[in-house]
């Protein structure tokens, strides 16, 4: 049975592999036989791949819930608690140490040094972020007010003008307000919660943990409803094994969709070539280097061995360009060939894929700081250091989502008063680079999955069942 499982796994893997090369073959053919298509053949090329990104994102929300809620009832307050400290910790260490780096080669390189800025085009137009409003975000989606809305919308704060008659009826008479200016300015814009159409992540994971908690304090009484999520998470992982037999398929379309609509690639021969080529090689050193050496100083175990085991993820990552999408995949490919326990896959990598992006991270540092060699200004020590936080920053408040950290990346141009227009310099290689940048998120996450069941698998409970049964055979 493990000897057809293996070659089972391998088949996929190929399958995988073989779908990525398929997928650039065939975007390029169309590409250079009809030249760049319109929007909606592009759509219908695409179509096969959008399948796939819905399939995924449908069994996100049954996995996370079910999966912490069982595994957590099962565990001690501490247990938890102290699980929570090393996933933290290790996030924390690994997105400093990408920032550092994106710094160290933008610096080194200097990607956008002696540009001539006229001859550079400009692509789509920059979205207009509020560092403070992110962060709020952040924390106010850890809070949803509405379980069932979290389920399919996260929030988004947006200034809009208040055109409501009652507004502005209610400003103007407010005592306070009638002779100070900046006040009546206020009272023209109002602030909304907007959805984003993504499921809220980060307040699904809270309340999955506090439900699972106080579920296993009720000790038997509980029971009735931790074998409902174990049943419920092992329906999902037998869907999903056979949903992932498409997924070669769904990837080829979606990656030669991509091709087949992207301007034109002359752009990599000037400056921008050189920036898409420092954020690569700085995702190269921090995924086979940085990343595999931590994980080898913390486990002493083969990192490379534990890369291998997931390449059915990094391969999804690549086509979706989200790690939100691919967790799925990473789940399985972490409990089912690198036998990380289930209840740590399922802690740290539901929050690791919304929180810890250590390509976007990286990415967000060195174009950062392109675009200030592309403006002809030196970046002194204090504005680094505010770069570092502020792509730090970025990169928690990117959402797993394809193309997320130029979203966010607004908010570290702006910290340092560089133009937040200039982003549009870089739009053209973005969905390209976010491929790479994906696959690095989601190898951080794995291998922090990895350290944080070394050290923590030891002082929680045996499993009494093979929580994630992904075969289907039992
Ligand atoms: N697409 C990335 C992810 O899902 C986020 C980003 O850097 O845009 O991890």
């Amino acid at each position: 049975r493990k000897c057809l499982s293996n070659s089972k796994e391998n088949g996929l893997l190929i399958g995988l592999l073989v779908s990525v090369v398929f997928g650039v073959l065939m975007g390029v053919c169309i590409r250079s036989t009809y030249g760049k298509l319109p929007k909606r053949e592009i759509m219908y090329l695409g179509f096969p791949g959008e399948i796939l990104m819905r399939m995924l994102q449908m069994l996100i929300l049954p996995i996370i819930l079910a999966s912490l809620i069982s595994g957590i009832a099962g565990l001690d307050a501490k247990t938890c608690g102290r699980m929570g400290l090393r996933t933290v910790a290790y996030f924390g260490t690994t997105t400093f140490l990408a920032v550092f780096l994106g710094i160290l080669l933008a610096v080194t390189i200097q990607p956008g040094g002696n540009a001539d800025r006229s001859s550079m085009q400009r692509y789509g137009k920059a979205e207009q972020l509020n560092s403070a409003d992110t962060f709020l975000d952040l924390i106010r989606n850890v809070f949803p007010d509405n379980l069932i809305v979290a389920c399919f919308n996260a929030y988004r704060t947006k200034e809009v003008p208040d055109t409501s008659p009652l507004g502005n009826i209610t400003t103007t008479m407010s005592p306070e307000s009638l002779n100070k200016t900046d006040e009546a300015e206020s009272s023209k814009t109002k602030f909304i919660n907007e959805g984003t159409g993504k499921p809220n992540v980060l307040g699904i994971v809270m309340f999955s943990i506090c439900f699972g908690v106080m579920l296993g304090r009720m000790g038997e009484r509980g029971q009735p409803i931790v074998s409902f999520c174990d049943c419920l998470v092992e329906v999902t992982m037998k869907l999903f094994s056979m949903f992932l037999w498409y997924s070669p398929i769904g990837i080829s379309f979606l990656i030669a969709a991509k091709i087949v609509g992207m301007e034109d690639f002359s752009v990599l021969l000037g400056k921008v070539g050189m920036y898409f080529v420092t954020v690569l090689i700085g995702l190269f050193v921090h995924g086979s280097m940085i990343l595999p050496f931590l994980y080898f100083i913390a486990v002493r175990k083969n990192p490379y061995r534990f890369i291998y085991g997931i390449s059915q993820a990094m391969a999804t990552a690549f086509g979706t360009s989200s790690s939100s999408a691919t967790m799925p995949v990473t789940l399985r490919c972490l409990e089912h060939n690198n036998r990380v326990d289930a209840r740590v896959a399922s802690f740290v990598i539901p929050v690791g894929a919304t929180i810890n992006m250590d390509g976007t991270a990286l990415y967000e540092a060195v174009a950062a700081l392109f675009i200030a060699q592309v403006n002809n200004q030196n970046m002194n020590f204090s504005q680094i250091i505010t770069i570092s936080i502020t792509a730090t920053a970025a990169s928690v408040g990117a959402a797993g989502v394809p193309q997320a950290g130029l979203v966010t990346m607004v908010i570290v141009l702006a910290a340092v008063g560089l133009p937040i227009d200039d982003v549009t310099l870089i739009l053209v290689v973005d969905w390209f680079l976010d491929r790479f940048r994906t696959m690095t998120n989601v190898m951080g996450d794995s291998l922090g999955a990895g350290i944080v069941h070394h050290y923590s698998v030891d002082e929680m409970p045996p499993l009494d069942h093979d929580m994630h049964d992904f075969d289907g055979d039992n």
